[in-house]
């Protein structure tokens, strides 16, 4: 580590403790050339997961707007709260442990939706329409058969 007032890289580490609830380590240095001292933290690197969108852009996973998309598609149904939330826990555990650095936003749509075909209809049907964007009335139907057999 180099000395931030001499610039040497030869420093010593006087003092070495947790901090912040352990969630890192505080640590005193010396620098052996100028005998200046100053301080470093060590913390775990948190890598932002990655969302890649149908157009190609991308943006940071947003826990509280895949909620809100869910908390819509079940508006008036009888669909338990921490339900949809461990559905978007489960998403996040799963962006989380992927080796990919990205994911796309039709991984999640479809995460969501086979999550919420178990949970309510109508709920299904509402978050399919928004995120599969039916092109028409026929697949529409088709989406709707599906879920009938
Ligand atoms: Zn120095």
């Amino acid at each position: 580590m180099k000395c931030p007032y001499c610039d040497s890289v030869n420093t010593s580490v006087t003092d070495s403790r947790p901090t912040d609830g352990d969630t890192a380590i505080r640590r005193r240095r010396t620098c052996d050339v100028c005998g200046k001292r100053f301080t470093t933290y060590e913390r775990v690197e948190h890598t932002p997961l990655i969302v890649k969108k149908k157009d190609g852009s991308r943006q940071s996973f947003d826990r509280d707007k895949v909620m809100t998309g869910i908390l819509h598609a079940c508006e008036k149904r009888r669909v338990p709260l921490d339900e949809i939330e461990k559905i978007v826990s489960d998403i996040e555990n799963a962006l989380s442990n992927t080796n990919d650095k990205e994911i796309s936003s039709t991984m999640i749509g479809e995460y969501v939706l086979e999550n919420l075909k178990h949970l309510d209809d109508v709920a299904f049907i509402r978050f399919a329409s928004v995120y599969r964007s039916f092109q028409d009335v026929d697949s529409f139907m088709q989406e709707i058969e599906k879920l009938i057999k």
